[in-house]
């Protein structure tokens, strides 16, 4: 792979920590001899060329931004066998032999097809959903879940004075690990996730709890993957007469500056993936699981599924009575 050309392309959602992902790709690729490629718009880019040249200057200044210099898209014409004839007739017109994908499970199904049509791939785990097996975390999760703890904080003051219940929408697609992890660092008293069936009862359980020893609020987090805020709010209302407001945090929680943690994790991924294209050791995820930095195979990848945290879940239920 020395003295070859490798691209770089961010795909699906944006994750704060992609930018750094891509600084690190760059700059590791540049320290091995190698030419790197920027491809904008993820695999829609791919397939129309729209690839540029990148140097150490093209990256610096980026490490602290949220969203991703590349830009992503969603490509539904990648998905299908023609489009990834086109992506790969691309590739090879502009000399392109290794790929990095930063994205999620979806970009990751892509680059798998791309290495069986034999492309040398390696993808990093850029979500803030935190939804990919084998991965402690995915960049960008850490910053999403210091957004909505700040968020829970903003609200819970608001919903003290009035002594009111707050319902907060967090995303996370169809994982509950936002709401999860957010949920037990912002003290809720109530987190309900796709991975746990919850009944409206026992919130109200929780919160009639919570007033008759004095405290004024209650939030309760709730994952969009189980959706119905209003619904919800209607039925606490109506059992136990608690004023429920709701807040669907939205898309603040994709943006903001990336925190320490998602900077050094995007650091260690990107730099990992082009040692792994050097190697030749590809069709792989970088991640880091059970605090090592190491690489997984997509098949693999794709065919687990995410490992549930039920230890902490059960401790926010322990700690939030
Ligand atoms: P994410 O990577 O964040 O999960 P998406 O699921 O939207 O985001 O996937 C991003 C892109 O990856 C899609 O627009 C499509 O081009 C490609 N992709 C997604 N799923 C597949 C699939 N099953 N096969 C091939 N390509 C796919």
């Amino acid at each position: 792979m020395r003295n070859k050309s490798i691209a770089v392309l961010t795909s699906g959602g944006d994750a704060p920590g992609m930018n750094a992902a891509i600084r690190a790709v760059v700059r590791t690729a540049i320290f091995h001899g190698l030419k790197v490629l920027g491809v904008r718009k993820g695999y829609e880019g791919l397939i129309k060329g729209e690839m540029f040249e990148m140097s150490l200057s093209s990256v610096a200044d980026i490490i602290h931004r949220g969203g991703t210099m590349l830009q992503t898209a969603r490509s539904p014409e990648f998905a299908t066998p023609e489009g990834r004839e086109k992506a790969l007739n691309m590739m090879e017109v502009f000399g392109v032999q290794g790929l990095v994908v930063i994205g999620g499970d979806g970009s990751f199904r892509g680059a798998r097809d791309l290495a069986n049509m034999g492309i040398q791939v390696i993808g990093v785990p850029g979500t803030i959903d935190n939804d990919i097996p084998y991965c402690d975390r995915t960049i960008g999760f850490d910053t999403a879940v210091n957004t909505v703890v700040e968020a829970i904080g903003r609200i819970r003051d608001t919903t003290s004075s009035h002594n009111r219940a707050n319902i907060i929408e967090v995303m996370g697609r169809n994982s509950g690990d936002i709401s999860l992890y957010a949920g037990l660092a912002g003290g809720a008293e109530s987190i309900i996730i796709p991975e746990v069936n919850a009944s409206v009862e026992d919130v109200c359980k929780r919160i009639m709890h919570g007033r008759n020893r004095g405290k004024l609020h209650s939030i309760i987090i709730l994952a969009e993957g189980v959706g119905g805020a209003f619904e919800m709010a209607k039925a606490i209302e109506g059992k136990i007469s608690v004023e429920t407001r709701v807040t669907i945090l939205g898309h603040v929680q994709r943006g903001g500056s990336p925190s320490a943690f998602d900077r050094i994790l995007a650091s260690r991924l990107g730099a990992k993936a082009v040692e792994l294209l050097l190697e030749g050791d590809t069709s792989k995820m970088t991640s880091q699981y059970r605090s090592e930095i190491g690489a997984f195979d997509f098949d693999e990848v794709l065919s687990a599924k995410k490992e549930f945290s039920g230890e902490i879940y059960s401790l926010a239920r322990i700690l939030s009575i």
